[in-house]
């Protein structure tokens, strides 16, 4: 039958009901923007900002199914309607038997390792995401990463973000003890957005179960590794992606979750766990900091939001459409030779400007300069990943970041293909004129987390 036939246009998977304008500004507007920003992105108003790549964090749309619970959302105190609708959804996916709802990822990791992490511990992780490091180190742990070989060697590797499974072996037998809980993080989001295979998610489970340690899941793009394991997965293909979020979590002791990101909400976490001693020390630290177990910092309203989000997150056409676009930017700008990550991640693509701006050096920051020519040409803003994000050492000195790098990051559900062939057309355009791009000079920098609020200059065009 025709209808059967499968089409090879890819379309959005929604019509839009709510419009938000998008802010047009002259390239000469944009270079007043950026002085007045002190050359950081993250100092730019969103006004000031056309396309807005700088995170995938809390800044996709909302569906009018959302917006209808929503208005539900019981605002009860203690005990409201709303959490137990919450509490079904993250149970029904997890079957984790304890759920705590919190603010944001963060707070449920800092809930987690205050009950399970002891000065000294050791953490271990494919690749910690920044608040999941800091938030081990907080405690006087220590956080190492353990990412695949293969992610470093084989260019198009289909599960880059796999944990290393024969490290992650031989640090358990050499610190008996000493590790409280081992992680995964899905999508690896610190190593470009790279998809875990279930395959390496149950070989976790069997060295973890053989140390007798815990594993946890850090699950903020659950939804899009289940996605990529439909797809690449070769005993996996096919499979419905919510079964294998379900397997997923069958495979480990707890998770924890930013739903902010594959909650498909604006904001809203949370822990779900199994041990029920551990539990109990993770409620009292939310009563402490979030708010009473049914609400953990959240309005009903946003417990609504996530509750029907974590569905809408695993729908195919959803995610079909949502990895396809970033694929896509990835095809135009191969065909032109742009050096990037590859293959794509499933939330982000990210650009290789060191390899981009070879005349520039790390310590003129080319993922800086490259992400302040993306914003001037285009008025697209990404996110720097390199020598100004992590070059800055704990005594003051600065060192060479692995890769210079500037994530382009897509929101969910928020912008359309003429957007992203917007996107690659501007791309297009500054690699073009790639080699005369100029490094940046560092004019003020705070002592942590320099990124966010450092000062720069771009340095004059030699003569
Ligand atoms: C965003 C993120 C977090 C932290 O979540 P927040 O909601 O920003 O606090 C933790 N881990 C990963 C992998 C993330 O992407």
């Amino acid at each position: 039958m025709t209808e059967d036939r499968p089409f090879e246009t890819i379309i959005e998977p929604f019509r839009i009901k709510t419009v938000e304008p998008l802010h047009r500004t002259t390239r000469a507007r944009r270079e007043e923007a950026m002085r007045e920003a002190g050359w950081n992105p993250f100092s730019l108003r969103g006004a000031d900002v056309l396309i807005d790549l700088l995170t995938d964090s809390g800044t996709g749309a909302l569906s009018a199914r959302q917006w209808g619970m929503m208005m539900q959302g019981d605002e009860t105190y203690a005990g409201a309607d709303s959490y137990y609708r919450f509490e079904a959804a993250v149970k029904d996916i997890t079957g984790l038997d304890h759920v705590i709802p919190t603010h944001q990822g963060r707070a449920a990791e800092r809930i987690l390792f205050r009950a399970m992490v002891n000065p000294g511990d050791l953490v271990l992780n494919n690749t910690h995401f920044d608040t999941t490091r800091a938030n081990v180190e907080y405690r006087e742990g220590v956080a190492m990463d353990l990412p695949c070989e293969e992610a470093a060697v084989e260019a198009d590797h289909p599960f880059k973000g796999n944990i290393d499974l024969a490290r992650l072996d031989r640090v358990l037998s050499d610190n008996p003890g000493r590790v409280p809980l081992v992680m995964i993080t899905v999508t690896n989001n610190s190593g470009g957005g790279q998809p875990v295979s279930l395959a390496n998610i149950r070989g976790a489970r069997e060295i973890c179960d053989r140390h007798g340690v815990p594993l946890f899941l850090d699950a903020c793009r659950f939804a899009e590794n289940a996605w990529f394991i439909h797809l690449r997965e070769e005993r996996e293909r096919g499979r419905a992606p919510i079964d294998i979020a379900r397997e997923m979590f069958s495979l480990v002791d707890g998770a924890t979750m930013s739903a902010k990101k594959d909650g498909m909400a604006n904001i809203g976490g949370f822990l779900a766990l199994n041990d029920p001693q551990v539990v109990v020390t993770c409620r009292n630290m939310l009563i402490l900091t979030e708010g009473f177990p049914t609400y953990g910092g959240l309005a009903g309203y946003d417990l609504e939001a996530v509750a029907v989000g974590l569905y809408e997150a695993l729908e195919e056409d959803y995610l079909r459409y949502r990895i396809r676009s970033i694929a896509y930017l990835g095809d135009r700008l191969a065909a032109a030779g742009v050096p990037m990550i590859t293959p794509p991640g499933g939330h982000a693509l990210y650009l290789d400007a060191g390899s981009m701006l070879p005349h520039i050096p790390w310590n003129e920051y080319p993922g800086w300069a490259l992400a302040v020519a993306i914003y001037l040409e285009g008025g697209i803003r990404g996110c720097e990943i390199g020598s100004v994000m992590f070059g800055q050492q704990p005594d003051g000195s600065e060192q060479a970041a692995p890769r210079e790098l500037v994530r382009l990051a897509f929101p969910r559900r928020a912008y359309t293909q003429s957007h992203v062939d917007y996107v690659a057309e501007v791309l297009l355009r500054v690699f073009e004129r790639r080699d005369s791009l100029r490094g940046m000079r560092m004019l003020e920098s705070p002592p942590v987390l320099r990124h966010f609020t450092a000062r720069l200059e771009p340095l004059p065009q030699p003569n």
